[in-house]
C-alpha cells in the first residue's frame, strides 16, 4: 500500500477504506509517514470532508493507536462529559462531585487548555497539591471508592490525536467537523465510560461560531458514539460569552467552589443542571428532566456535593482547606478595574478574545511548554444585556505584573460593544440533541 495512493483517492473525493485509514493512522502514529504526507490527508479531509464510513474507521483507527481504559471493574453505568471548548467553562469542576454526590460514577480523562480556551486540568492543578497525574489503577480504584476522579491523559491514550492535533493546528484543519468528531469520539471511547454527555459550545468563544455547524458536530459524535455501543447526548450551549463571570485557573475553581455551596452565576447553574441531568436520564437514576434537576439541586442545598467535593480533591492530594477559605488558592499581586468608557446596555462580547486576554495574563499557554500563572485571569462585572454606566467597573483583572496592563486594557475594551438598546435575552442552552 502506498501513502500517495490514499492521498490522490482522498484529492479526489474518492472513499478511503478501513485497511487504508489504518495503515495511515498506525504509520503516522510510528514515524512511518512525514507530516507533509498527513498534512496532505488533512488538508483534502478538510476540504472533501469525510463520509459516515471513513469518520468511523478513522476514530476507530486513532482509539486503536493507543490504550482503551478498562472501567468494567467498577459497578454501575459510568458517565463522562466532553465540552467541545469554550471561557470560563468550569462545568467539569461542578459536575464531577455533583454527580458523585447522587450516586453516578463519574470517570473522566481530561486536558489541557487548547487555543484560547481553558482546560480542566490547568483549573484542578490550582488547588495546591491537587496531582491529576493518577496511574490507570489508581484512577479505578479512586472512582471505586468515592465515585469521582479526573485525570490527564497519558501520552498512551489516543497518541494519535496529541500527533495529528499538533498539526491541524499548524495546517489551518482545525475547525472541520468530522476532524473535531473523531478527535473527541476517540478520546471518549478510550477513556472506558459508558454515557457520554457532549457539550457543544457554540458563539463567540467556541471554535464553532455558528448554530448550523454546531448541531452537525452535534449530530456526527452521537452518531458515531451510537455506533460504537456508547450512550451519549449532546447539548448545544451558548458561549456567545464567558460562562459564568471568572476567567483564569484559581479564579474558576473559585467560582465552582461558590456554585456547589449553592452561589452559581445563573448562567453557570443552567448549564450544569442540564448536562447533569441529561447524565442521569441517560444511567436511568430519572426519568424526566425536572426530576432529575431536583435531584441535583437537592445535592447541593443539602451540602452533599460540597462534601463529595472536599473528598475528591483529598483523594487527589489537593489541599481542602479552599473549600472554607478560597484565600488558600494562589492569589495575585495585582488587581485592578477596567471601567466602562460609556453608558448603555452590553450588547455583545467577544469571548475569543477574552480567552486571549487571560492567556496574555498568563492563565493559558501561548507555546505548549509555558508554564501557567494560576492566579491570572479576569472576572466579568457585567455581561450582555446588563445596563451599565460610564465608570462603573466592567472586568477585573488579576495579574501578577502590571506591565502590560494598557495592552490588555485595550484588547477588554475591544471585546465589550455597549449600545443604547437591551439586547435580546441571552438562551443558555440552544438544543439538546439525543440522535
Ligand atoms: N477538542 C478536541 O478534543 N479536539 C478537537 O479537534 C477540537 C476540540
Amino acid at each position: 500500500m502506498r501513502v500517495y495512493d490514499i492521498l490522490s483517492k482522498k484529492r479526489d473525493s474518492k472513499e478511503i477504506n478501513e485497511t487504508e485509514m489504518d495503515f495511515l493512522i498506525g504509520n503516522y502514529v510510528q514515524g512511518n509517514i512525514p507530516d507533509y504526507q498527513m498534512s496532505a490527508f488533512l488538508m483534502a479531509a478538510y476540504i472533501n470532508g469525510l463520509n459516515k464510513k471513513e469518520l468511523i474507521s478513522l476514530t476507530e483507527s486513532m482509539v486503536n493507536s493507543g490504550e482503551i481504559l478498562e472501567l468494567s471493574g467498577i459497578p454501575g453505568t459510568k458517565v463522562d462529559k466532553h465540552s467541545t471548548g469554550g471561557v470560563g467553562d468550569k462545568t467539569t469542576l461542578v459536575l464531577a462531585p455533583l454527580m458523585a454526590s447522587v450516586g453516578v460514577p463519574f470517570a473522566k480523562m481530561s486536558s489541557r487548555g487548547l487555543g484560547h480556551t481553558g482546560g480542566t486540568l490547568d483549573k484542578l492543578e490550582a488547588i495546591p497539591g491537587f496531582s491529576i497525574n493518577l496511574s490507570a489503577d489508581e484512577f479505578i480504584d479512586q472512582v471505586k471508592r468515592i465515585g469521582v476522579a479526573v485525570m490527564g491523559a497519558s501520552d498512551r491514550i489516543v497518541p494519535a490525536d496529541k500527533k495529528l492535533y499538533a498539526l491541524r493546528d499548524v495546517t489551518a484543519t482545525v475547525s472541520s467537523i468530522p476532524l473535531i468528531a473523531s478527535s473527541i469520539v476517540s478520546k471518549k471511547i478510550a477513556g472506558g465510560s459508558d454515557a457520554i454527555v457532549l457539550d457543544v459550545k457554540c458563539g463567540s468563544g467556541a471554535f464553532l461560531k455558528n448554530l448550523d455547524e454546531a448541531k452537525e458536530l452535534a449530530r456526527m459524535m452521537i452518531k458515531i458514539l451510537h455506533d460504537m455501543g456508547k450512550k451519549a447526548t449532546a447539548v448545544i450551549s451558548n458561549m456567545d460569552q464567558p460562562l459564568g463571570y471568572a476567567v483564569g485557573n484559581a479564579l474558576e475553581v473559585e467560582e465552582a467552589i461558590y456554585a456547589l455551596k449553592g452561589d452559581a452565576p445563573p448562567d453557570l447553574e443552567e448549564l450544569c443542571l442540564e448536562l447533569g441531568a441529561q447524565m442521569l436520564l441517560m444511567v436511568g437514576k430519572a426519568q424526566e428532566l425536572s426530576e432529575a434537576k431536583e435531584m441535583l439541586e437537592s445535592a447541593i442545598i443539602s451540602g452533599n456535593a460540597l462534601a463529595k467535593l472536599e473528598e475528591f480533591v483529598v483523594a487527589q492530594g489537593g489541599n481542602s482547606g479552599c473549600l472554607e477559605s478560597t484565600r488558600i488558592l494562589p492569589q495575585a499581586q495585582f488587581v485592578s478595574e477596567l471601567k466602562a468608557s460609556e453608558s448603555g446596555y452590553i450588547t455583545q462580547i467577544d469571548a475569543e478574545k477574552l480567552g486571549l486576554v487571560a492567556i496574555e495574563l498568563g492563565a493559558g499557554r501561548k507555546k505548549k511548554e509555558d508554564d501557567i500563572d494560576p492566579a491570572a485571569g479576569l472576572v466579568l462585572s457585567k455581561k450582555i444585556g446588563e445596563s451599565v454606566e460610564k465608570g462603573d467597573c466592567l472586568v477585573e483583572i488579576y495579574a501578577s505584573t502590571n506591565a502590560k496592563l494598557e495592552e490588555i486594557e485595550k484588547m477588554i475594551n475591544e471585546s465589550f460593544k455597549i449600545g443604547p438598546d437591551k439586547p435580546k435575552a441571552q438562551k443558555m442552552v440552544y438544543e439538546t440533541i439525543k440522535k
